[in-house]
């Protein structure tokens, strides 16, 4: 399941540890976003010895690699997915709720800063503030 992942880190000259796949397997399941702290939770079950530095060590690891990806939500806190369709968040200053848009909404964006600044940029999972339909009605 994640032999590429796998022989990607070969190449770049890293082993996949228990550790990382668990991380992964455990963002694959969940097919959402999750705190450190819900992995923890998670690797607590089944690598009870993984401590919670670990966690966060083998997420930057993983992030660092691009095989998953980070989120800020806004509290502060960084959420974590699995790395694979391109997307950026939006989220409601008020009700918090969220929604998920597909990167090419802003793929012109993107080469428009790249034609005004030469910058290549790679966000590629940026979180927008802002009031959904309902809370701008209320
Ligand atoms: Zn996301
Ligand atoms: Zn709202």
């Amino acid at each position: 399941m994640f032999d590429q992942i796998i022989e990607t880190l070969h190449q770049r000259g890293f082993r996949m540890t228990p550790q990382r796949l668990l991380v992964l397997q455990i963002l694959q399941d969940a097919g959402r976003h999750l705190t450190p702290q819900e992995i923890f939770g998670q690797t607590q079950r089944i690598l009870p010895a993984m401590t919670e530095a670990t966690v966060y060590r083998t997420l930057s690891f993983l992030t660092e690699q691009g095989f998953i990806l980070a989120a800020h939500i806004g509290n502060g806190q960084l959420v974590y997915e699995i790395a694979g369709h391109n997307h950026h968040h939006l989220i409601c200053r008020a009700c918090g709720a969220t929604q998920q848009i597909d990167h090419q909404f802003l793929e012109s964006l993107y080469q428009q800063f790249r034609s005004k600044t030469g910058y290549q940029i790679d966000s590629l999972h940026v979180t927008f503030f802002g009031l959904c339909p309902d809370c701008q009605k209320n």
